[in-house]
Parts: structure tokens; C-alpha cells; sequence
């Protein structure tokens, strides 16, 4: 336990490195790992894209140890709390209204849902991601820097 927490200690700097920008704040209040309420100076962790936040090093050791079940809980949270703010009535690849070809499908990229008017456009949504969240946001009013509004 000494050495994992060592070894937890040694990455700290790595996991507060750099400032990653969200279309959306994160979605929760809670430590990811243990529930707990995060507070002011949560232990932020970049993993796969996007970014986590725990109360503790030691949550993030506890994280590590079975990630898919923990990141499945978040992407839940996305969905419930992104649902209904979605700008979007027509799918952002085939521009088809969601809903036309049945229930739409729903994708968690990053920290950001998207839905689809099937299956088969999220292949090309992921081909160039960055492209298509700026059209998803580009009403929003607290956005980031780098997503200029699409009419101008
Ligand atoms: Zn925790
Ligand atoms: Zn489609």
C-alpha cells in the first residue's frame, strides 16, 4: 500500500499538468471513485480524452483498478445531465431530425453527448470529432475560447 501510494505521489504532477478545456463543466460533484463531495482542490486525471476528477491520490489508485465500471457510472451522469440541453434536433453528420429513423443513438465523447440519427454516423463523427462538437456547440453561451459561433 506504501508503494502505491509512492508511486501515486511521484505522477502528481503529471495528473495537474496542463489546462483542459470542456465544452461542458464536468458533470460531477462527487469524487468518481468513492462518492465522497469533491470540494475545492479535487485531483484532476486525464484518461482517455477526458477528463476525471477525484477527493483523493488514493481514489485515483482505487480508479485504476477497475476503470470501464467507474467510467461507464460517469457516462450515465453525461447522459442525464447533457440530455435535455442538447442544441441539436437534427443529427450532426447525415442531418437527418433525430428521431426520423428511430430512436436516436446516443454517444459520450470526452465529457460531451452526442446523438445520432443512427449507428452507422458515429464511425464518421469519431474520423474528426473536433469538427463536429464545435457545430453542436456553437450556440452555447459559456463556451470555451476555441469554439467560435458558426454563423458570422
Ligand atoms: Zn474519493
Ligand atoms: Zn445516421
Amino acid at each position: 500500500m506504501r508503494l502505491l501510494l509512492l508511486i501515486l505521489l511521484s505522477i502528481a504532477p503529471i495528473l495537474h499538468a496542463g489546462e483542459y478545456k470542456l465544452p461542458y463543466g464536468y458533470p460531477l460533484e462527487t469524487c468518481l471513485s468513492c462518492g465522497d463531495p469533491l470540494g475545492g482542490a479535487p485531483t484532476i486525471l486525464i484518461h482517455g480524452g477526458r477528463q476525471l476528477k477525484f477527493c483523493s491520490l488514493a481514489c485515483v489508485g482505487s480508479f485504476t483498478k477497475s476503470p470501464e465500471t467507474m467510467i461507464s457510472n460517469l457516462e450515465e451522469q453525461i447522459r442525464i445531465s447533457q440530455r435535455d440541453k442538447y442544441q441539436l434536433k437534427t443529427c450532426v453528420i447525415s442531418g437527418h431530425e433525430l428521431g426520423s429513423m428511430g430512436e436516436p443513438v446516443e454517444w459520450v465523447h470526452g465529457n460531451t453527448l452526442v446523438k445520432f440519427c443512427c449507428g452507422a454516423c458515429i464511425e464518421k463523427f469519431e474520423a474528426d470529432p473536433d469538427k463536429f462538437l464545435l457545430m453542436i456547440n456553437s450556440d452555447s453561451s459559456d463556451l470555451p475560447a476555441h469554439f467560435v459561433p458558426r454563423k458570422q
